[in-house]
């Protein structure tokens, strides 16, 4: 297939100062959990991407002194000449597919307890730790703000050496720099602060600086924010930043354009759609004639072009839909719309960093798997075998196996008890806001469409016997879990019904059903992701008198990994949801609930009619524990898998499905199931390490 005419405008090639991008396609800087500890997953998950056709490729932020350390969450570094080694590893690789790499040189400030480097953390004043560590900053007196500068141009000369074509100055996202910018911070009464002027003073110097060390060979972009504070959802409060702009709007080779807000920025679908940073870049362009790029989670290559066209940006920024499909530009360009796989706007990429494990998407399973495992997004090998596989249960798991056993070329059959595809993403999509889950399942039907290898059977709930009476030769058993009306003590499930009474007590899938309490209602929540919260918000939708109570301090306490948890909190006490903190729930008659201090111990009864106990789920293994009693020796090979084998989130389900499909007639060793990423102590003796 050819490319649709319509999309010519994204590939043209646009100048960046003394380099040129070969395409309108730029992905930005994003964290990946890798950083410096994981250069080898990193430059692999990155030349991913420049294969998939992107034109830009960007590090993640790069630490330029150890006395800027945001560890646990890792970030890239550029300190010595093994960075330059390190990040040399994915240059090389981005240039072989004709890409360009850049680097974003980042110095935190506020945010750096340097909690690993135990370096002083500097600010432009003596501030708070702003994550929350009992740390506070040093003032940066003139020679500091000297040695910073020193140490930022050597960062840059590093980024250079290491063969990068983009250096970024990293001006907004509350690190150092955007400090110096911010009116209400900056209240030094040398040159850096007051005035406009002398605010803007080191990101011009830092500008002029790395063009002066690099600028012969590489772009200078600068990452900078379009308005001032935050506001109402998309209106901009743009304060100085306009007169700001202004001054700085030729200096760079390029802009690239954030925004004060973080959560709407990088806003979860629940509240957030795609493009929501249009608002903010009405006058951007019209300031400077530097390329301007910004993001918005763009998986429509009609909205890119739009973007385009009416000179919102001159190039299309993505961090999440180039992690949910790193081949989105080779699939417009090949005319293969329909294969893109959407971000679904989940954040579970960003929780990585939040944690400080490698990066994984909720759409595409290979994602962080590239070196370690050798997953390729759009290749897979040839299936080994002519079996023929049954997989039982199309929920993600069940599609992601059958649609990549699908494209190794085996004969699939995929069993559906249900007349729907996509099992708790098609269940799920249906509650307040969550409707752009349903891509998890949209991409694979739509992939299994073009392979007629696998055969799909609607209503078709099988049992042990019917197994055995298809004789595959591989069976798979993706059933899924349902969520439990008990809950988990520490010890042992326990119901939480008092004794000699019947109460009504709910699930997420009762309500998913259809059922609805007949009162005021407790949303129970030990799950402590979203289901709570999306629970609680559609009983609040249809009338009822609805308090979510959890056993953590947090309201959806996982949630802060996905950075979704402090806007879920606001927006259930906007819809008027009760939030009870640090309470467990242990017993239930009917009419009161009894909540219990996680602290003290103390009671608060709360009354009731009824309880949605959003706690553990079951998984619903019959199937799988009815056929292995069957029979001493299997006439197939048999596994369970996805939340069959293990609850857990659609991440770990799409995983599942396709490590499964990866997996089948191939040797794994269960001893070494993975390459290992790690800093090699070479041949150093035992006596001297
Ligand atoms: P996962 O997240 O692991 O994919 P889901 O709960 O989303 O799990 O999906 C499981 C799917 O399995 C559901 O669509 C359900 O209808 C289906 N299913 C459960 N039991 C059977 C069965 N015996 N035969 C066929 N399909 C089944
Ligand atoms: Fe998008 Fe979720 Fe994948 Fe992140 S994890 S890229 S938000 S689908």
């Amino acid at each position: 297939m050819s490319r649709d005419p319509r999309y010519d405008i994204l590939f043209d090639p646009i100048q960046i100062g003394p380099v040129t991008a070969k395409n309108r396609f730029y992905q930005v800087p994003h964290c990946t959990g890798m950083g410096w500890q994981r250069p080898r997953m990193l430059a692999d998950m990155r030349e991913m991407k420049a294969e998939g056709g992107w034109g830009v490729i960007c590090t993640e932020y790069n630490s330029i002194h150890p006395s800027s350390d945001d560890l646990s969450h890792p970030s890239a570094s550029l300190w010595n000449d093994s960075d330059i080694r390190a990040h040399a590893l994915m240059t090389e690789k981005v240039h072989a597919h004709g890409a360009l790499a850049g680097a974003e040189l980042w110095y935190g400030g506020i945010r750096t307890a340097n909690m690993m480097t135990r370096e002083v953390p500097m600010d432009l004043a003596s501030y708070p730790n702003s994550t929350g560590h009992p740390f506070q900053t040093r003032a940066m007196d003139k020679s500091d703000i000297r040695m910073f500068r020193h140490w930022h141009r050597k960062a840059a000369l590093r980024a250079k050496e290491a063969e990068f074509d983009i250096v970024y100055v990293y001006a907004t996202h509350g690190y150092l720099i955007s400090n110096f910018l911010n009116p209400h911070m900056n209240t030094r009464s040398d040159e850096y602060g007051g005035s406009l002027e002398n605010r803007t003073r080191l990101v011009r110097e830092l500008i002029e600086e790395t063009k002066e060390a690099v600028g012969d060979r590489c772009a200078v972009a600068v990452r900078f924010s379009a308005d001032e504070t935050i506001g109402e959802d998309g209106v901009p409060i743009h304060g100085e930043r306009r007169e700001m702009f202004e001054m700085l709007a030729e200096m760079p080779d390029l802009w690239d354009i954030n925004i004060a807000d973080y959560s709407l920025e990088m806003g979860v679908s629940r509240f957030v759609k795609e493009a929501p940073l249009e608002p903010y870049m009405d006058f951007v362009k019209s300031v400077t004639t530097k390329p301007v790029v910004t993001v918005g989670r763009f998986t429509s290559p009609d909205t890119m072009v739009s973007q385009l066209k009416r000179g919102v940006v001159d190039m299309i920024g993505a961090a999440r839909p180039s992690i949910a499909d790193p081949f989105l530009p080779k699939k417009i360009e090949e005319g293969r719309v329909d294969s893109i796989r959407e971000c679904i706007g989940c954040n579970v990429c960003y929780s990585g960093d939040s944690i400080g494990v490698p990066i994984r998407c909720t759409q595409n399973p290979t994602m962080g798997e590239e070196w370690r495992k050798g997953w390729h997004p759009e290749k897979i090998e040839a299936k080994g075998s002519d079996g023929k596989v049954l997989i039982v249960g199309a929920g993600p798991t069940g599609l992601e196996a059958a649609r990549a056993l699908g494209a190794r070329g085996y004969d699939v059959m995929l069993a559906e008890a249900t007349r729907n595809l996509g099992g708790r993403v098609t269940r799920e999509c249906a509650l307040p806001g969550m409707s752009e889950y349903v891509r998890v399942r949209n991409y694979r039907e739509q992939e299994l469409l073009d392979l007629p290898n696998v055969e799909i059977f609607r209503e078709s709930a099988l049992t042990a016997d019917d197994v055995f009476e298809i004789a595959p030769d591989h069976v798979a058993i993706a059933t899924g879990a349902t969520w439990r009306r008990d809950r988990f003590n520490g010890e042992t499930y326990v119901s939480v019904a008092a004794e000699g009474t019947s109460p009504e007590i709910l699930t997420p899938d009762d309500i998913m059903d259809g059922k609805l309490p007949n009162g005021p209602v407790l949303v129970y929540d030990e799950d402590s992701y979203y289901m709570g919260g999306v629970i609680a918000e559609r009983l609040k939708e249809v009338g009822l008198e609805v308090t979510i109570a959890t056993p953590s301090d947090h309201i959806s306490h996982w949630a802060g990994m996905t950075s979704e948890r402090w806007r879920v909190r606001t927006h259930l006490m906007k819809l008027g949801v009760e939030t009870i903190v640090s309470h467990s729930l242990t017993s239930f008659d009917g009419e009161t609930a009894s909540l219990y201090c996680e602290y003290s111990d103390a009671a608060k009864p709360l009354s009731v009619r009824s309880v949605v106990m959003v706690t553990q789920r079951t998984p619903n293994d019959v199937l799988y524990r009815d056929i292995l009693a069957k029979a001493d020796e299997l006439p197939f090979t048999l596994k369970r898998i996805g939340d069959c084998e293990a609850p857990a989130i659609i991440a770990a389900a799409t995983y599942a499905g396709h490590k499964y499909a990866r997996e089948l007639d191939t040797i794994v060793d269960l001893d070494e199931p993975m390459k290992h990423d790690r800093i090699d102590v070479g041949d150093t003796p035992f006596s001297e390490v």
